[in-house]
């Protein structure tokens, strides 16, 4: 899953990008509105922590013109403790949730998952597939009642096959969604990672990781 960070204070921006990484999410960031909503524009990010306070374009403004333009992404906004219209601004606008400043790491991700957890084949925070069953709360699988140990990436590529479950998905999707942004998409980066990822899952599961040739992969 992929998310997007708008911060303009560079610790908090770092603090977040680092923690969210070591959960497993694929992140990127801004430090300004202007900067933020151009790559809102040009990514698909499945989530966007926007600050309110920013430079050049402030959180609202960011908000209002992603909708605007049709963007459905889930939007988590972060508020000054005292600017409690600009929450009530910022929910109207069509942002999903809000944070108040300081918040903890831990209730951000409760928050984060919570936005993330929309899809049809999700129970609470558990991903299932049968016996296989996806925990991002605590980022782990167990399949049949065996834990499988999969590095952040093999794990971010499972969640995003398991969230799609039946559709084909291109290379080009999974670098989208479960990698960073400076990653060089002509590499075979996806394909790598799909062949540890079969290895490490027992036969059943592995095969029904189609390789869907000219196009991408499918979870069927
Ligand atoms: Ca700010």
């Amino acid at each position: 899953m992929k998310i997007l960070i708008v911060e303009d204070e560079p610790k908090l921006n770092a603090g977040l990008v680092t923690g969210l990484q070591n959960r497993g999410y694929a992140v990127d960031f801004a430090f300004d509105g202007e900067e933020g909503e151009k790559m809102a524009r040009m990514n698909e990010y499945d989530l966007i922590v926007l600050d309110i306070m920013l430079p050049k374009r402030d959180g609202l403004e960011v908000c209002r013109s992603l909708r605007a333009n049709g963007q459905q992404v889930p939007v988590l906004f972060l508020t000054a403790r005292d600017a409690i219209e600009d929450k009530i601004i910022g929910l109207n606008l069509g942002g999903d949730d809000y944070l108040v400043k300081p918040f903890s790491f831990d209730e951000l991700v409760a928050r984060i998952r919570a936005l993330l957890r929309r899809s049809p084949q999700t129970v609470g925070d558990i991903l299932s597939m049968d016996g296989l069953k996806l925990d991002t709360r605590s980022q782990t699988v167990i399949v049949n009642g065996r834990a499988i140990d999969l590095t952040l990436r093999e794990y971010g590529l499972l969640e995003y096959l398991l969230r799609n479950q039946g559709a084909v998905v291109t290379r080009e999707e999974i670098l989208t969604h479960v990698w960073d942004r400076f990653y060089d998409s002509l590499s075979n980066v996806v394909d790598v990672h799909l062949k540890n990822l079969r290895k490490k899952l027992p036969a059943a599961y592995a095969k029904r990781i189609e390789t869907v040739w000219g196009k991408g992969y499918r979870l069927i």
